[in-house]
């Protein structure tokens, strides 16, 4: 079987029975902190597990993207040395919120691996939950195993502990025993010589789980303790590879059509061949791997960059590129190259590849020669150390550094030492290392108490839209202890004119006042699973009183103006450069706007004119706001809507539109476009290959802007004597100036003739050599043109010359090039020897050397020592 069909027949089985099918999330998490990339398929559904929000159906189904390089699951380091671990995968999962549970889901996993897929019951092994002794004190999972007995033989059901069979979610949260699902694809006769049960979780590259049926039944509080969860859920995970797999009768993922055709790519690419050698082999596999999730993440607007979620991508192709540059000898960009075949292979199932091949492939190859270079940079920097070293083991601290500061990876430092016969102190690099992970842990480390819930069933609503004042109720707090922020409080209420972080927008900011005047401030509000969360630093008095919200009005107001200006600003690009200019991110502050897009040029000066002429002419059309609640999506997008990839959208959607421009989009705008009074850009350049930025300014800020503008104009103009015509007045001062220096340059030279006329007199001769040590009052570079000249002049020539500059000496030694030969003389050594005298060293050629030191009082003895080199 294919593997499209593959995945289309999971997708209808479970749409038989009742589920809804929806496509995958984005795999960059914008509302959770405690995750930077979904890792499972069950990360986008937290919300509805939590209580937060209802699905539309209670049964779900899909194939979901997940990237496990960072946090819990981290399987980076495994992937490309095993068979059936990757960075990015897909996880087939079928979902329960509260509707069946164990039974059906036990029924339904054995139906469609053995029945419609037709998998072999003999290959394959289940796992139940055998309890545990700690101070959870959980019992056996009976349920299941009953279940699983009715199904397959009691021999075939292994009990498991509870590391590998009960999950959870996090630190707290819903979680609860797992049964999982191991198939056994050794030939028969590795078979019969070891039993397949006994490599069950052992890591046996053959013996695989291949899916997980999680029971959440419990809810772990932030004691540790754990409750009955009212409602019971059911989460399932299948790694579609590994099923591909077991499918398509093959030993590895890799040899499934999922990576064939990437695999076959780079053999052509780099004249290497699969399967002959281990290092390759593991390399293959690696950039394999790698180029999707790298692919993925930036089709979901995530381009690799210097921190956060950008950072572990541009490290996973980083790592890539590591593994061709070493094994693979590729010293040029190629990786890019395998964009092709990928969105050949998956842009049917995930379209968002398709669309955006082109700046895939870009960001890529920039991305690749980049860090081409940073390897290349990385080998001088090697040597030179290497050339510095008095020992065969070089410090890990030096190791450290050019990994920190350079980006130059240990492993590959460590390759080239090895090849020139050194090593280095690993020890004491991996001591460098963890120190500063530690300082990064702690940096992020946050300790959340559990939610004091006030007010159960209430359901929180945002009615910021219209107003800015509320009078709420608090439906739960906690406290939450991060290194960064120290403690705070978390508050939700009923109802909130609070806008939450999001679609670039920032959080509002604000007061709540008790019933007797006290005052708490809102320093920032954002949303997690779906609440939106208010931040301060203590609780109101009476956290049971309905208290007055208020939102920071100019704030509010400066934000919709700069929201409103990024829309306008949008679709004036699409205007003045084209139809392929796509919102790559933005950040929607109070105080100015940053827009990323795709665009292959820096924009000229007209064209930025037209793009702000297109947004002010909006402006001053004073376009009023036409706002839809809630449309369908399917009809907004049908509508000419703009939506984002990587934007997460509902079923139903709220439609800005000012004129022509509609726009999928939960921020705040001003009612009429003629608010914003007006709009600036400030700056414009690149963030990434293929990706500009626009920063720009409205309204107030824009008036400031003039205003210090206007300001330091005339400061500058009663610099310049209050002259009429300031520019005029500053080019005449320029061009003064410039012939002052000039002249300067002239006389600077006339003098040097002059010295070299009384200098011309005073050489004498000694030896048969023309010779002159002296103090001189000239700059290094008035010396060396006066020695050269003079060269030029006499034969046989020895000239030292003196001086001293800004309180530094300065010693200049020539001689002729027929005195170096015949007489042995050596210029840079003796300015090395004299240099002595001046407190410093120097060196140069033969025939010409300087010294510099920081004594001046020896010069004239440095000088009067000259002559001992010719008598
Ligand atoms: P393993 O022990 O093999 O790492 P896991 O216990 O981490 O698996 P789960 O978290 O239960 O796996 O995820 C559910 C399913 O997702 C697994 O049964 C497996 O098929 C698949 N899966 C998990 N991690 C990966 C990965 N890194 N690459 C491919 N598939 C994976
Ligand atoms: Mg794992």
């Amino acid at each position: 079987m294919k593997s499209q069909d593959i995945r289309n027949t999971f997708l209808n089985f479970f749409q038989e029975k009742k589920h809804s099918i929806v496509p995958s999330a984005p795999m960059v998490l914008k509302n959770d902190p405690t995750l930077m990339f979904v890792n499972s398929g069950m990360a986008p559904f937290k919300e509805y597990f939590l209580g937060n929000a209802e699905p539309k159906n209670n049964r779900i189904s899909d194939s979901q993207k997940c990237l496990r390089v960072s946090g819990k699951h981290n399987d980076l380091e495994e992937v490309g040395y095993d068979t059936y671990h990757h960075t990015l995968f897909e996880m087939l999962g079928n979902w329960s919120f509260g509707d069946y549970f164990k039974k059906e889901a036990v029924a339904w996993a054995w139906e469609l691996l053995t029945e419609v897929y037709g998998i072999d019951k003999n290959i394959l092994y289940v796992t139940v939950f055998e309890g545990s002794e700690d101070a959870d004190q959980l019992p056996m999972d009976q349920e299941a195993y009953d279940f699983w007995k009715a199904l397959i033989p009691e021999d075939r059901i292994l009990m498991g502990n509870k590391k590998d069979n009960f999950w959870e979610m996090g630190e707290q949260g819903p979680c609860g025993p797992c049964s999982e699902i191991h198939v056994d694809i050794r030939s028969e006769e590795e078979k019969a010589k070891v039993d397949g049960k006994s490599l069950v979780n052992m890591d046996h590259p053959q013996v695989v789980e291949i899916w997980n049926l999680v029971f959440m039944q419990y809810n772990r509080k932030a004691n540790g303790s754990l409750e009955n969860l009212p409602d019971k859920h059911i989460d399932t995970g299948m790694g579609f590879e590994r099923l591909c797999m077991v499918l398509q009768g093959v030993q590895s993922n890799y040899d499934t059509d999922v990576f064939t055709p990437i695999i076959r790519e780079i053999e052509a690419i780099t004249n290497k061949n699969y399967g002959n050698d281990d290092k390759v082999d593991i390399a293959i596999r690696v950039i394999s791997d790698h180029v999707r999730a790298v692919a993925f993440s930036i089709a979901d607007g995530q381009l690799p960059s210097n921190t956060g979620a950008g950072y572990v991508i541009r490290r996973i192709l980083r790592r890539a590129v590591r593994y061709g540059f070493t094994f693979l000898d590729k010293k040029e960009p190629f990786i890019y190259r395998l964009v092709d075949v990928l969105v050949k292979k998956m842009g049917t199932a995930f379209p968002e590849l398709k669309e955006q091949k082109h700046l895939i492939e870009n960001v890529i190859k920039e991305e690749e020669v980049s860090f081409l270079r940073t390897l290349d940079q990385g080998l001088l920097l090697l040597d030179r150390i290497i050339s510095d070293s008095d020992s065969k083991e070089i410090s890990g601290e030096k190791v450290f550094e050019l990994k920190d500061t350079y980006g130059f990876p240990e492993d590959l430092t460590d390759l080239i030492l090895r090849e020139k016969g050194y090593t280095y102190n690993n020890e004491e690099f991996l001591l460098r290392l963890k120190e500063q992970q530690e300082r990064g842990k702690q940096a992020s480390q946050l300790k959340s108490d559990d939610w004091t819930i006030l007010h159960q069933d209430e359901v929180e609503e945002f009615i910021g839209y219209d107003t800015l004042e509320a009078h709420v109720k608090i439906t739960r707090y906690r406290k939450v202890v991060s290194k960064k922020d120290g403690e705070m409080y978390q508050l939700v209420f009923n109802i909130t004119p609070f806008y939450a972080e999001g679609g670039g927008q920032v959080g509002d900011k604000g007061y709540l006042e008790g019933q007797h005047g006290d005052v708490v401030y809102i320093l920032n509000t954002k949303k997690e699973n779906n609440l939106i969360i208010h931040f301060a630093k203590n609780l109101p008095k009476h956290t049971d009183e309905v208290l007055k919200a208020v939102v920071d009005a100019k704030q509010r107001y400066r934000t919709e103006c700069n929201h409103t200006a990024t829309h306008l600003l949008h679709q004036a690009l699409r205007e003045v450069l084209g139809t392929h200019v796509e919102q790559k991110g933005s950040a929607v502050h109070s105080k100015h706007l940053r827009f990323d897009f795709s665009h292959f040029s820096k924009l000229s000066i007209d064209e930025l004119r037209d793009v702000e002429n297109f947004v002010n002419s909006r402006i001053e059309g004073k376009l009023p706001l036409v706002e839809h609640r809630s449309v369908p999506k399917e009809q907004a997008i049908a509508d000419g809507a703009m939506s984002l990839f990587g934007e997460k959208y509902g079923d139903s959607v709220r439609t800005i539109r000012f004129g022509q421009s509609i726009e999928l989009c939960g921020g705040t705008h001003v009612k009429n476009t003629g608010d914003i009074w007006h709009f600036k850009i400030v700056s414009e350049g690149a963030v990434a290959a293929g990706i500009r930025r626009i920063e720009a300014i409205t309204n107030d800020a824009v008036k400031d802007f003039y205003f210090e503008n206007n300001r330091a104009y005339f400061e500058m103009k009663d610099l310049l004597n209050n002259a009429k015509k300031p520019v005029k007045a500053l080019q005449n001062l320029q061009e003064e100036n410039s012939d002052l220096k000039k002249q300067i340059e002239n006389l600077l030279k006339d003098k040097a003739k002059n010295i070299k006329g009384d200098l011309k007199s005073e050489i004498t001769e000694i030896n048969g050599v023309q010779f002159l040590a002296r103090k001189v009052d000239l700059d290094a570079s008035g010396i060396k043109d006066l020695c050269f000249e003079l060269g030029s002049q006499f034969d046989n020539l020895f000239l030292l010359f003196g001086s001293e500059n800004n309180g530094k000496a300065i010693l200049s030694c020539y001689i002729s090039k027929e005195l170096v030969a015949s007489k042995d003389l050596n210029a840079g050594t003796i300015v090395r020897e004299l240099g002595k005298h001046i407190q410093g060293g120097g060196g140069g050629q033969p025939f010409f050397a300087t010294a510099g030191g920081k004594n001046p009082d020896g010069i004239d003895k440095a000088v009067n020592a000259a002559k001992s080199y010719i008598e």
